[in-house]
């Protein structure tokens, strides 16, 4: 058996109780790295040295037996979106092709502290913008489960790194589903909590009122562990909440009776993947089964998110990526003067598909169009945050498929952006309304792909939909199947 295919708490487990070593656990997942990644293209960058490093103090502080984080020693990857100090942070994009951050993110810092080992950053598309890892400026990552597949983005290096056991469990980002759809798209867990309650200092932004930083994992188990690791108050970041985190994997007993779970009918459109349809249905009967309540509930508004999202998420990102004018960070393009130098940078730093959301954003910001499509989109995420809280009036958890196909070919939809778009149907309006969001394997299609079941919470309620995750879990397999590479 090789360590790499374990889960985190499995090889807590192990480690704890002396049986095997961090540093075993790394060198197995390099070894794996060494013969998978060629075909899948997971890692940007690899940390061999500094991983080994990380292993042998893990190891050191094993043997000395105090009580250990459950995640010291463990091997995890993070979206190349993290600062890392000292090691080059791209966000998959040529502008900062030569970055080297000062200073780690939040959650990188409290995964250190928490002992963890960092194999390397994963790619994703370019400042996070796409549903398949196709817009990064660097490398293509391929499916686990079939290589000719897109692994989901824009998280798809983490996905695709924890769908092979190129790592044990990963970070990502979310923001309008780059956690979730990917999870899906590669049969892995994937969590977006609450906005708030994970800090995002030292995650280069991309929509600041809906990008929030959550983990990618084998089993919810690990999802929990990872998440209790990094969620809590950060005075860094002034969008953080400061609540008590609850002992989320403590939580996990397998009791959801009496849990009500509301099906929103709008969630089950024409074109979705009628294996998928399949696939939810029977999850829905399988949390029933163990004794949670199926009620029919609505989300009226649902088929206005995707417009709206795209207002709201260009316009902040086109804010946000003022920054990269050649002068602070990254790449510089030297010309004529001032701004021939700020025009010849950005033409040549950033990537097409980041240019067409900086343009549609600057435009639904521009006066005489602003109340138009900003604000209008504005008020229309402010219904749909109304809808969930009405339907959660009904019910504890809310259950629909993450994506409405399984991964979908590499160059199928590179060509039309709206396509591409709507793979993110079914988690973009979580988003908008700031909720928590799991997703966890369901089933497999007739070619072999994986189908991903997305249960949304309440504001502040990771809890529940963990606790919802961790009993379907139990009655079924899928979360154990691993790909055939
Ligand atoms: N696919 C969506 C987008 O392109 C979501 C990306 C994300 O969550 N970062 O904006």
């Amino acid at each position: 058996m090789n360590l790499c295919s374990l889960t985190l708490h499995e090889l807590h487990d192990k480690l704890k109780r002396r049986e095997i070593s961090s540093e075993e656990i790394t060198e197995s997942v390099f070894q794996r790295i060494a013969s998978t990644e060629e075909k899948i293209g997971a890692y940007l960058t690899l940390c061999h040295d500094s991983a080994l490093v990380e292993a042998k103090r893990a190891d050191s502080l094993l043997r000395r037996g105090e009580p250990a984080s459950p995640l010291l020693g463990i091997p995890v990857a993070l979206k190349d979106i993290f600062l890392t100090r000292g090691a080059v942070t791209t966000c998959g994009s040529k502008i900062l092709g030569n970055f080297v951050p000062p200073y780690d993110a939040t959650t990188v810092k409290r995964l250190r502290d928490a002992g963890v080992v960092i194999i390397g950053k994963t790619n994703l598309d370019e400042f996070a913008m796409g549903s398949s890892t196709e817009n990064s400026a660097y490398a293509t990552t391929r499916n686990p489960w079939k290589l000719d597949r897109v692994p989901g983005g824009s998280s798809g290096g983490s996905a695709a790194a924890v769908a092979a056991d190129e790592c044990v469990a990963a970070l990502g980002t979310d923001t309008g589903g780059s956690i979730r759809q990917p999870a899906a798209c590669c049969g892995i867990v994937g969590m977006k909590p609450t906005y708030g309650r994970v800090s995002r200092f030292g995650v280069i932004a991309y929509a600041s009122s809906l990008d929030q930083v959550g983990p990618m994992a084998k089993d919810v188990t690990d999802c929990a562990l990872m998440l209790e690791a990094i969620a809590g108050y950060d005075p860094a970041d002034s969008t953080s909440v400061n609540l008590p985190v609850p002992s989320y994997s403590r939580e996990l007993d397998g009791n959801v009776g009496g849990l009500k779970i509301g099906i929103p009918g709008e969630f089950f459109i024409a074109g979705m993947q009628p294996e998928v349809e399949r696939a939810i249905r029977e999850g829905i009967r399988i949390l029933e089964r163990q004794g949670s309540r199926v009620e029919e509930i609505s989300l009226p508004h649902t088929e206005y998110a995707v417009a709206a999202y795209y207002l709201v998420a260009t316009a902040e990102a086109s804010s946000n990526l003022a920054r990269y004018d050649g002068m602070k960070y990254g790449l510089r393009v030297p010309a004529r003067d001032l701004t021939d130098t700020y025009r010849k940078t950005r033409e040549q730093g950033f990537g097409a598909e980041v240019k067409r959301r900086i343009m549609l954003g600057t435009y639904a910001l521009s006066a005489g169009y602003y109340d138009a499509y900003y604000l209008k989109a504005q008020k229309v995420r402010r219904l749909i945050k109304r809808d969930f809280e009405e339907a959660f009036e009904k019910c504890d958890a809310i259950v629909t498929p993450t994506a409405p196909t399984t991964a979908f070919k590499l160059a199928e939809k590179t060509k039309d952006p709206l396509q591409m778009y709507l793979s993110d149907i079914f988690t973009i309006s979580v988003n908008l309304a700031g909720l928590p969001g799991l997703s966890l394997p369901c089933g497999f299609d007739a070619e072999g792909l994986p189908i991903g079941l997305q249960i949304i919470g309440k504001h502040f309620d990771e809890s529940t939909i963990l606790r919802l995750g961790f009993a379907y879990e139990q009655a079924t397999e899928w979360h154990k199947r691993k790909p055939g590479l």
